[in-house]
Parts: C-alpha cells; sequence; structure tokens
C-alpha cells in the first residue's frame, strides 16, 4: 500500500493507542474528539488530494527507492524541481485547508536526517544512514504521517543542556543498553503530534562536547511507552464544543499542537540516528530548520490567498468594493503574500546537492524567506481587518441569528448590500476573526513568527550567510579603494 486514502489515514490513527491529555482529562481518541478533529481533517487533506489525478504530479513521486508512487511528504527531494513542487503543494494544502496541515515537519525531518546520517557514517562509520533509509522506506511503504520533534524546553536560556538545574528540560539519553537507549525529556509546541504514525526526534541546538547525552536523534510509534502528550489551547477552542459550525469560521479544519513528553521511553539500535556524535547536532538543527523554513515560503502563503479571498469578499458584501482605497489594500496583500512565494520559490530554485545526494535548499534565501514570514502574515491580517469592519468582532452568534424573535432583527440591520443574505456575510466575517484571532491564528501569526525558529534564529544565520567581506570588496573596488 504506498498511497493511503484519507478515510485509511483517519482509521489508522484511530488505531493507536496514544496517550493524549487535554483540559486535565485524557482523550480517549483524537479521531472523535470536536476539538481535534478538525486537525485531522487538515492532515487528511494531504490523503486526499494525493488521490486526485488533477494533483498527482504535485502530491506524489514516483520513489527512487521502491519505484513505487508514494506521497511527496515521504519522498527525499533529489532536484530543484522537487523542492519547488513541494512549496507548490504546501501552497495548494494551505489553500484546501486554511490551517496548518501538520505533515511538513516530517518531511523536513526526513530529508535533514537523511543527508546528515550520510555524514556521520563517513566521518565514523557508523550506521545511522542505513537505519534512517530502512525507516524510510517503511514510511513511505505504509504512507505514514511522522512527526518532527526539534523543540526542546530549555530552561535557563543561558545554560547549556548539562548545566540546566533540571537535566530533563533537553532531551536526553538516560541509559544505554545493548539493544538501544532509554530517554527522558520533553519537546514544546510539537506540531501534529496526535495525528502521527511516527515521530523523528531530533537535538535543537549546536552541542558541545558535554552535552554528548542530549546529541541523540531516533525515530520512535506513537505509541511507545513512556510518550504522552498534553495539548496546547487555542483561543477560541472550546467554540468548537458549542455546536454551531458558523461561528468556529472554519469548522471543518485547524492545526494542533502539545507538549509531547518522553519519559523513559526506549529506543532500539536500528531507530538511532545520532548518538552522541555532538559536533553534528548543529547540522542537523540548521538543515532541518531550513527546510522548515523555505516551507512557510508555500503554507502560509496558501492560507494567505483564502484570507485575501475572504477580504475581497467582506468588501463584495459591504458594498465597498470599488472604493480605491479597498483595491489598494487588496494589491497590498497580493503584493506581501507573494513576496514570501517568491522567496519559497527562490530558496529551492537555487538549491544544491549534498553529499548524500539530496538536494538542500539556498539556506541565505530560506532564511530570509521566514524572517519575512515573522512579518508580512501580520500585515496581511491587519488589512484584512480594516476591510472586514469592527463586525468581525462584534456580530452576534449563530444562535442569535437563528432564534425566531432576534433573528430577524440580525438579518435586517447587520444587512450589506441587499442581493447577499446577512448569513453569508457573516459567516465570510467570522472566517477572517478564524485566522486574525481564533484558532486558525495559531498557524496564521504565532506560528508565523515562532513556528521553524523565532526571528533571532534567521537573523543569526542571515549574519552567518551574508558575506559581508566580498560586499565590502565589491564597494572597495567600485571606489577604487587601495589599502595597505
Ligand atoms: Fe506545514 Fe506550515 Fe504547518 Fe509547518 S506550519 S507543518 S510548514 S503547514
Ligand atoms: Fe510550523
Amino acid at each position: 500500500m504506498a498511497l493511503m486514502t484519507g478515510e485509511q489515514y483517519i482509521e489508522s490513527i484511530r488505531k493507536i493507542p496514544m496517550q493524549i491529555y487535554m483540559f486535565g482529562k485524557k482523550v480517549e481518541n483524537p479521531v472523535d474528539d470536536p476539538i481535534l478533529r478538525p486537525a485531522l481533517n487538515s492532515v487528511r487533506m494531504t490523503y486526499d488530494l494525493a488521490q486526485m489525478p488533477e494533483y498527482q504530479d504535485l502530491m506524489t513521486v514516483i520513489s527512487p527507492e521502491t519505484g513505487e508512487r508514494i506521497n511527496r511528504f515521504t519522498h527525499i527531494h533529489r532536484s530543484t524541481e522537487d523542492l519547488r513542487n513541494k512549496v507548490k503543494m504546501q501552497r495548494l494544502l494551505g489553500q484546501k485547508t486554511a490551517a496548518c496541515f501538520q505533515r511538513c515537519v516530517g518531511m523536513d525531518a526526513f530529508n535533514a536526517v537523511y543527508s546528515t546520517t550520510y555524514e556521520i557514517d563517513k566521518r565514523y562509520g557508523t550506521h545511522y544512514h542505513e537505519n534512517f533509509k530502512k525507516f524510510m522506506l517503511y514510511c513511505q511503504e505504509n504512507d505514514l504521517t511522522v512527526d518532527g520533534a526539534m523543540t526542546d524546553t530549555k530552561g535557563d536560556r543561558s545554560k547549556a543542556p548539562h548545566e540546566q538545574a533540571d537535566l530533563d528540560l533537553f532531551l536526553r539519553v538516560v541509559e544505554r543498553r545493548p539493544d538501544g537507549v532509554v530517554v527522558c525529556g520533553a519537546k514544546a509546541h510539537q506540531t501534529g503530534i496526535i495525528n502521527s504514525h511516527e515521530v523523528i526526534v531530533m537535538p535543537t541546538i549546536s552541542m558541545g562536547p558535554d552535552d554528548k547525552d542530549y546529541a541523540i536523534s531516533f525515530a520512535v510509534p506513537l505509541d511507545s511507552e513512556g510518550l504522552y502528550m498534553i495539548v496546547g489551547r487555542q483561543s477560541c477552542d472550546t467554540r468548537k464544543l458549542e455546536g454551531s459550525e458558523m461561528d468556529v469560521g472554519n469548522a471543518e479544519f485547524g492545526g494542533v499542537e502539545a507538549l509531547t513528553v518522553f519519559d523513559h521511553v526506549f529506543v532500539p539500535n536500528d531507530r538511532i540516528f545520532l548518538n552522541g556524535e555532538t559536533e553534528f547536532a548543529g547540522m542537523l538543527v540548521e538543515r532541518f530548520a531550513g527546510y522548515h523554513r523555505q516551507s512557510y515560503g508555500g503554507c502560509k502563503v496558501g492560507v494567505g490567498d483564502v484570507l485575501i479571498g475572504a477580504a475581497a469578499v467582506a468588501a463584495d458584501y459591504n458594498g465597498a468594493a470599488k472604493a480605491s482605497h479597498i483595491k489598494d489594500k487588496l494589491i497590498e496583500m497580493t503584493h506581501l503574500n507573494e513576496t514570501l512565494y517568491c522567496c519559497g520559490i527562490a530558496c529551492s530554485a537555487e538549491g544544491h546537492p549534498t553529499e548524500s545526494g539530496n538536494y538542500m535548499i539556498d539556506l541565505l534565501l530560506a532564511n530570509v524567506c521566514k524572517q519575512n514570514v515573522t512579518r508580512f502574515p501580520y500585515e496581511i491580517v491587519r488589512l484584512a481587518e480594516d476591510i472586514a469592519g469592527g463586525l468581525m468582532v462584534t456580530a452576534p452568534s449563530e444562535a442569535d441569528l437563528r432564534d425566531p424573535k432576534l433573528g430577524p432583527v440580525i438579518e435586517k440591520y447587520f444587512k450589506g448590500v441587499s442581493t447577499v443574505s446577512t448569513e453569508n456575510r457573516l459567516r465570510i466575517l467570522r472566517l477572517i476573526e478564524n485566522l486574525a484571532l481564533g484558532t486558525a491564528a495559531v498557524g496564521y501569526r504565532t506560528e508565523s513568527m515562532h513556528g521553524a525558529g523565532s526571528p533571532q534564529a534567521q537573523r543569526i544565520m542571515i549574519a552567518r550567510q551574508s558575506n559581508l567581506d566580498h560586499k565590502k570588496a565589491l564597494a572597495k573596488a567600485i571606489a577604487h579603494i587601495k589599502e595597505d
């Protein structure tokens, strides 16, 4: 089975006995939970679109390893075309879900671990690349959703992992056995973890020789003993329990993050991809972060397309579409959104092969991409709120709209252009609210700021890659400066 249907994906998650907690209670199954189900629906879209002939080229590839058609989310990029198609696929999925569809973290971890393990083995004669390829084939053949877990909780930011007051604040090896290792620690803000079959764990920062136990990378299934998740709250999440899909704004799709705890989880030897080779921790982090910063030039752009469309519909319904300042705001939103896309495509087009043969994005351009993502969606949201008007946050509930006495009053006073129903006007405003302030704001706003690394992390990488000496030499040559 190289490709699962969406329904098969949902049922496969149902079968995994995961330990999930939310609001102080154990969630028996995320598939049937009204708060968590929309996040599964977003991942499901990565399976549904792969079944459609019109999206086959974008969503699937023929695996060079197996010769079978596989989902692009389990693929190792083999060309700059692969890298560009990845971004285009992410834009498409953002358009179809208006949410974080979560499966990219595993794809980005796949590609970072693939090339890094190759280089570790070359230096040390280890077998991490072989281990990883075996795991990768298993995921390709079964079309699994794999998460990538990087962000440790980090405790005191001024201290290295081994200097922390509590040694578990960075995930670490607590026991080494002949058949594997036992790990303790936690990964924070873990996107899509409750919707995945497997998780690849990676270190979160570059490490020195004293952090040997923290330089660990591996993959385990989500029902591993000792592994559990505590789901993060999202703004307006309990609206999903109220029974009004209209008030949620985007009732079908969403994203999810959770604190993922590893309490003495056993990892067998053949699932280990890094174990104590501290100098490679930084390479793994840099490559994963680079790929995920590229990803944002696709996914956020697709969600931006929906938001721009929603703002334009709101303008139509308000009778304001012809006003020149509205037109100009929509142009500005488009300009910002397409600039992000330019960055995603550019860092892909300028990609290059690694020693292992897979393709890496241009790191400088990927970091510029993500740095722009920390800003532009905020401006796009600001303009959408401007166009939408205050009603997006003061509109009465669907229950009032349906009420026999209050409904006609709402119909009358919140009517925009006479040809459009008040319900449709309120629906589009709720969608904008969802993206700007509701559950989807996690993915479109704060995740744009901190996901794939906070802004300062990109600035450090931009500084490293900027080659200022070369630019100075250019200036001196033009100015005919000769220094002794
Ligand atoms: Fe994919 Fe974007 Fe979500 Fe990251 S933030 S998992 S790139 S949709
Ligand atoms: Fe993300």
